[in-house]
């Protein structure tokens, strides 16, 4: 029997539930609580939320990632519907506390509660205003796409593209506001964050780009979105794509040091011993970056938690002690917009230089990579996942670029 008797997983979805898999997967055999605050299965593909979820291609339950009986076969503690209020820490364990007035006092204690969907600042409590974030959101944005008219999405983020294309897959007059001169300008950059307005306007979706949002208009329900240059667009249904932002509200007075984010080492580990965080409500110190990084990708939830598992199983809990496993991967994410699959490996800046290696912006085919001070940052394939492989290992080796003949 490992050191470890008991470990509180708050946050059920991905990075909960994979950590509790991983964790019976190298034989723990310990206590495993999980505190969810989602009142149904939270292991689900959140990704497919903004994707065919909303087309209809999918439904909700081909979203779930493990059979009840998966679930039942790693004999978790398991308290859907229940939210982690606060935190309490001290010598040798930690204690949760929880919105039904139970407290839960653990060995080790994992944060894996996600991110929030960034509220806008001005008001927007009308009806048609959506976020996306949980299924129920995904449900409530598809059954209003239904009637919808004219479609504005706030934000040409990664969520906010793909709602847009999924809203002009299903017919919709759609605009796509943003500040930034081209979709995903801040990861992208200019060439990259181009192939989408391309990619877009070819299927019939307009942009209001390097514009603001002042307001929306209408009294219960929405009736259009005031932009900072004085336009008005007209608008029955508007999805606020602002990005997410880590739920670490309930750390408040914890101890637990949190920065846009709970502050970890490479292998997961707060400041506090035995408490780790994973997943898009954690910031991992990154080698590779030289500092902590927030990832709020699908790909890397998962490796975390085989590290954050890893660490429980050899006992390695403090922060600045031996660690049994670090996390050393390179970031990689991949978005589907029109039926086409952009994959990105590495950390490109928005100041990097671009390359067009094959294809053209705005089309399928399209392979590019990144280079800075003559060196490979990161490489974007679009449709073509084996030139992403072919550029793979340059992108790891931060090989110079071009590569020697
Ligand atoms: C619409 C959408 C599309 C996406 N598409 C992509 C994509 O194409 N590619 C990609 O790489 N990534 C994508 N992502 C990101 C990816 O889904 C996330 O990186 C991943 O879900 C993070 O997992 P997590 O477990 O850390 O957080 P989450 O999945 O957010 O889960 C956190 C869980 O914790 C619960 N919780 C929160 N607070 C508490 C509390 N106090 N007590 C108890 N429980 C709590 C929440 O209810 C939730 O169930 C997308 C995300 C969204 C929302």
């Amino acid at each position: 029997m490992s050191r470890t008797e008991h470990v509180t997983i708050v946050g059920a979805s991905l990075g909960g539930m994979s950590l509790a898999q991983e964790l019976r997967r190298l034989g723990y055999d310990g206590r495993v609580t999980l505190i969810g605050a989602e009142r149904t299965r939270a292991h689900y593909d959140r990704t497919q939320l903004s994707k065919d979820l909303l087309t209809g291609r999918a439904e909700p339950e081909s979203l779930y990632l493990a059979t009840e009986d998966e679930i039942a076969g790693l004999a978790l503690d398991l308290r859907t519907g229940r939210r982690a209020t606060g935190l309490r820490t001290g010598e040798g364990s930690a204690t949760v506390t929880v919105d039904d007035g139970s407290s839960l006092a653990a060995d080790v204690v994992v944060i894996a509660t996600g991110s929030a969907a960034r509220r806008p600042r001005f008001p927007s409590d009308l009806q048609g205003v959506h976020c996306l974030r949980s299924l129920g959101d995904g449900l409530a944005l598809r059954a209003a796409l239904a009637d919808a008219k004219d479609v504005v999405v706030l934000g040409a983020g990664f969520i906010g593209c793909e709602v847009a294309a999924a809203a002009r897959e299903l017919g919709r007059k759609v605009t796509v506001v943003d500040v930034q001169p081209v979709p995903m300008h801040a990861v992208l950059g200019r060439v990259v964050g181009d192939h989408f307005t391309r990619l877009h306007r070819a299927r019939g979706t307009v942009f209001a780009l390097g514009t603001g949002v002042d307001g929306l208009v209408g009294d219960d329900q929405v009736r259009g979105v005031r932009l900072t240059d004085g336009r008005v667009l007209n608008a029955d249904l508007v999805v606020v794509g602002f990005g997410g932002v880590p739920e670490t509200g309930w750390l408040e007075g914890s101890g637990v040091a949190v920065d846009h984010g709970v502050l970890c080492d490479d292998a997961g580990r707060t400041d506090v011993p035995g408490v780790f965080a994973l997943g898009d409500a954690a910031r991992w110190y990154s080698p590779r970056h030289g500092g902590p990084v927030r990832s709020e990708h699908w790909n890397h939830v998962g490796l975390q938690a085989t590290v954050v598992a890893e660490n429980i199983v050899a006992g390695a809990v403090s922060n600045g002690s031996a660690a049994a496993a670090r996390l050393d991967e390179l970031p990689s994410f991949w978005t589907d917009q029109f039926g086409t699959r952009m994959q990105l490996v590495g950390a490109p800046a928005p100041d990097d230089r671009v390359h067009v290696l094959a294809g053209e912006p705005g089309e399928s085919g399209l392979v590019a990579v990144y280079t800075r001070d003559g060196r490979i940052t990161a490489a974007v394939a679009v449709d073509a996942p084996r030139a992403l492989v072919r550029h793979r290992a340059q992108v790891a080796a931060n090989a110079p670029w071009p590569p020697a003949p």
